[in-house]
């Protein structure tokens, strides 16, 4: 990968995360509004639900913002792009789709197969 390529994928990454820090901003400030209680039980329980629903999409997007952070990283340090499972590179393809990937192709799919059979 050479030096535009790698300011190529920074700057996908960098706005992905810009993206994601406002989504969680908004999520705030929707809970902080929408904080009133309802007399009824039923929109209670729907509240409640919602409730538990942006907390668990704001950690997923936390685990993500850490995740670009990290791959900016290696972006930086010049190991960007590699499989960390068997060191080949990932392919420009594959990494446009997911920036943040740090299995290849081949991996991953192994990877994918392993999680199958275990959650069986
Ligand atoms: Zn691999």
């Amino acid at each position: 990968m050479n030096a535009k390529q790698r300011a190529h994928f920074r700057k996908i990454l960098e706005a992905q995360k810009s993206e994601l820090s406002k989504d969680i901003d908004r999520t705030v400030h929707t809970m902080q509004d929408e904080a009133t209680v309802f007399a009824d039980p039923n929109d209670r329980a729907s509240q409640e639900s919602d409730i538990a629903l942006e907390l668990r999409n704001r950690d997923r997007e936390r685990k993500l913002i850490k995740k670009i952070d990290e791959t900016i990283s290696e972006i930086d340090a010049g190991e960007y792009g590699y499989c960390e499972n068997c060191g080949v590179e990932i392919g420009l393809k594959r990494l446009e789709a997911r920036p943040t990937a740090t299995l290849c192709f081949d991996c991953k799919t192994l990877d994918e197969l392993r999680e199958k059979q275990l959650a069986k």
